[in-house]
């Protein structure tokens, strides 16, 4: 990557110098869900339509497949606990992953079965956030055919100590990748109600203030002018790097795009990751892709923080 190019000039003091995007693994249908899992120093994401979750680790540049037949899995997070959380089209529901064994979260909201969970993030109290579209029930590469239960899309919060299951964010219409900024205090959902539509949908990031466990006040952060924001990240001062049709976008907190990083294929989704967690893995249809950051996940600080009460 050359820094003094126009479109990476912006971000000259968020990668590292020298920084080059590298292609770490393809073979892929569609991948989506990427997440650094500490315990294996790998990173593990999804390939939707083929069914299965990848893992590719750095140390030794080794492909392998992790699960197949794993019922359609989308995004994915690591929990407080280490295990992972992940998001599942065809079984409508979120799941837990401890060493292989899977186990249910939630599925159902208010007696109605969910539409297809598609990103998940979980707040420093230990709730877990995620978005509910519709994908998995309505492209047939992406899970099985359903209908909307509950009639509509929204992103909930579930309270893993009392079970509830709220809905947080009505407004959006298809919400899908979600993050929190550094204190929690801004959630931040992007609306992809243009993927499969020609003519019509959004296709741009909102934020939330978060009150307590409600979300208020709201309003358009950023438009994505090349495809859609399918997921994206948060680092610990605060900058969005998201997905777009392109490559992956950089907001300042404020919303302004600060730069692009180019990538040859479509890009889904982000993380943050490696030994020191400064290098930034991209998912991008049928690859992996990494470029070395000077920073880290937002979420890698708030772990690190005692839980709060
Ligand atoms: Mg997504």
């Amino acid at each position: 990557m050359d820094a003094r190019s126009p479109e990476t000039s912006g971000l000259s003091g968020l990668l590292a110098t020298g920084a080059e995007l590298a292609v770490l693994a393809t073979g892929a249908t569609w991948s989506e869900g990427p997440a650094w899992i500490p315990a294996t120093q790998s990173v593990r994401w999804s390939d939707i339509p083929a069914n299965r979750i990848l893992e590719y680790s750095p140390a030794d540049g080794s492909l392998s497949v992790y699960a197949t037949e794993v019922e359609f899995t989308n995004g994915r997070t690591l929990d407080h606990d280490g295990s992972v959380i992940q998001c599942s089209h065809g079984r409508r529901r979120i799941e837990r992953d401890r060493d292989g064994v899977v186990t249910p979260i939630v599925d159902s909201y208010n007696g109605a079965r969910l539409n297809s969970p598609n990103d998940v993030v979980v707040a420093s109290d230990g709730s877990i956030w995620f978005s509910d579209p519709p994908y998995g029930i309505v492209v047939p590469i992406e899970g099985h055919p359903g209908e909307r239960e509950y009639g509509d899309n929204f992103v909930f919060r579930h309270d893993p100590h009392t079970g509830e299951t709220r809905p947080v964010v009505i407004d959006v219409e298809e919400p899908n990748g979600l993050a929190f900024s550094p204190d929690g205090s801004v959630l931040y959902v992007s609306d992809t109600s243009a993927a499969l539509r020609t003519g019509g949908g959004n296709h741009h990031i909102r934020a939330y203030d978060v009150v307590g466990t409600r979300c208020k006040n709201g309003r358009v952060f950023a438009v994505i002018d090349e495809g859609i924001s399918d997921g994206f990240r948060v680092d610990v001062d605060g900058h969005v790097w998201t997905s777009t049709a392109s490559g992956v976008s950089v907001y300042s907190p404020e919303g302004t795009r600060l730069g692009h990083i180019p990538v040859p294929e479509t890009v889904s989704n982000v993380c943050f990751g490696g030994p020191d967690g400064t290098t930034l893995f991209i998912t991008a249809t049928t690859s992996l892709y990494s470029i070395a950051t000077s920073t880290r996940d937002a979420a890698s600080t708030m772990l690190a923080r005692p839980q709060e009460a």
